[in-house]
């Protein structure tokens, strides 16, 4: 019989499937409970095609976990930043001397999903539809919820909370034993849009003639609109599409979300501020009235653990605003370091051991990642910015 403790993983996004793979991995008997259907089954958040940034520290967890070739298959380089200013002209500022100091645009739903195979063919268990309720650290049990409504109570003297910014678990651990938590909320939110395939514009609004094969402008690029106290970005998708994301106050005078309520409104701003990405966005009416805007904010905690019986990893330690696109990366890291200190420790010491080393390391990417924003929407335009080179992710 094995001497490794049972975990029960709450949460199978992104950071919580890369740990259960690797837990498995090492001969854990891994349990995860994801309170959303399997998305392999059910399809990824409605559709959409949303993207992230992943960077050197998240493909170095991916490298050990073994999944890095196949990732980066599926994924588009991004050479650096493509600036474009408010005359429509663009450059693009490289993060390296050449292709070896890149980052990469991937699909946000694709990525989880091959991390569900991964950890799945790893011997973890998963339990979709099954949300976290409460937890009863001296007993060592948990309730869930399943979509039905129905709950039920579950042995689980170890849990490990990848559930998120608004992690469950945190609240329960934070009402048996306060952690310290501050919430910094940035006042800017955002919403997504899309530039779609090439082959669904007009040719005479393709950059280069369409040059690009199937994608509308520079596919090898993360593009940037820097517009001073707000900025839209794009990140290419496989498919020849990209990711478009508006980033604006939410509140105060005009421009901010509180006075763009609706389509009819945002597309004057548009039409004066991002002449050159509006003819881009033919859906732009629908996605604008029906994508929400999403709020941001910098999560820091004191503790984020129980002694032996409750770890919090991922965005539900650290979550962190996502101008400098870390947060996945940052929690890749935390799953390559937490799978080491559990393997031969107890899981007090691990868990001691584990905010001993990472929490340094957040800390320092939620600051560098506030200053981003302000680096991105501001100052990404200026020529004096050409002289200084910097590898973040974005
Ligand atoms: P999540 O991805 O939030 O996953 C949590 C999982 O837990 C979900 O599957 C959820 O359904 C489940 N869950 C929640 N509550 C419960 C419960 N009670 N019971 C059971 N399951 C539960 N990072 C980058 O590295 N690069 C980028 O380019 C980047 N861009 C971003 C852009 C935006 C607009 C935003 C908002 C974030 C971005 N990030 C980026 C950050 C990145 O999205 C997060 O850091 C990452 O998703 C964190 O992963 P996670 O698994 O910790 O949490």
């Amino acid at each position: 019989m094995s001497s490794k403790p049972s975990l029960s993983l709450i949460g199978g996004g992104l950071v919580g499937s890369l740990l259960a793979q690797q837990l498995a991995r090492r001969g854990f008997s891994v349990d995860v409970f994801e309170k959303r259907p399997d998305p392999r089954m059910a399809g990824f958040a409605g559709g959409r095609s949303i993207n992230l940034a992943l960077a050197e520290r998240g493909l170095q967890a991916l490298r050990s976990a073994g999944l890095a070739e196949e990732v980066l298959q599926r994924a588009v380089m991004m050479r650096g930043r493509m600036v474009h200013t408010p005359d429509g002209r663009s450059g693009l500022q490289r993060y390296g001397v050449d292709d070896s100091e890149v980052i990469w645009s991937v699909s946000r739903g694709g990525l989880n999903m091959w991390l569900l195979d991964a950890a799945e063919s790893a011997g973890a268990r998963f339990h979709f539809g099954q949300g976290l309720v409460a937890a009863d650290f001296d007993a060592g049990r948990m309730r869930l919820v399943d979509a039905g409504g129905t709950e039920r109570v579950f042995d689980a003297p170890v849990l490990i909370g990848a559930d998120g910014a608004g992690s469950t678990l945190r609240s329960a651990m934070n009402a048996y034993r306060a952690l310290g938590e501050r919430v910094e909320w940035l006042g800017h939110g955002y919403k997504e849009l899309e530039i779609p395939p090439a082959s669904e514009l007009s040719p005479e609004l393709l950059e280069h003639g369409g040059g690009h094969d199937q994608f509308a402008i520079e596919p090898n690029a993360l593009h940037i609109w820097p517009r001073g106290g707000y900025m839209c970005i794009a990140l290419p998708n496989t498919a020849g599409s990209f990711t478009v994301t508006l980033f604006l106050p939410a509140q105060g005078p005009y421009p901010s979300f509180a006075t763009l309520p609706d389509a009819r409104a945002a597309e004057t701003f548009f039409r004066h501020d991002f002449a050159d990405l509006l003819p881009l966005l033919p859906r732009f009416g629908t996605d604008y009235d029906t994508h929400p805007v999403g709020t941001l904010a910098t999560l820091y905690l004191e503790r984020w653990h129980l002694d032996g019986r409750a770890l919090l990893v991922g965005d539900a330690a650290h979550a962190i605003v996502p101008f400098h696109g870390q947060g996945m990366n940052c929690g890749f890291e935390d799953t390559v370091s937490l799978a080491r200190l559990l393997d031969g420790n107890d899981p007090a010491e691990a868990f001691a051991e584990f905010q001993r080393l990472r929490q340094p390391n957040a800390d320092a990417i939620a600051a560098m990642a506030l200053e981003n924003y302000v680096e991105m929407r501001d100052s990404v335009a200026d020529p004096r910015y050409l002289a200084k080179r910097e590898l973040g992710a974005r």
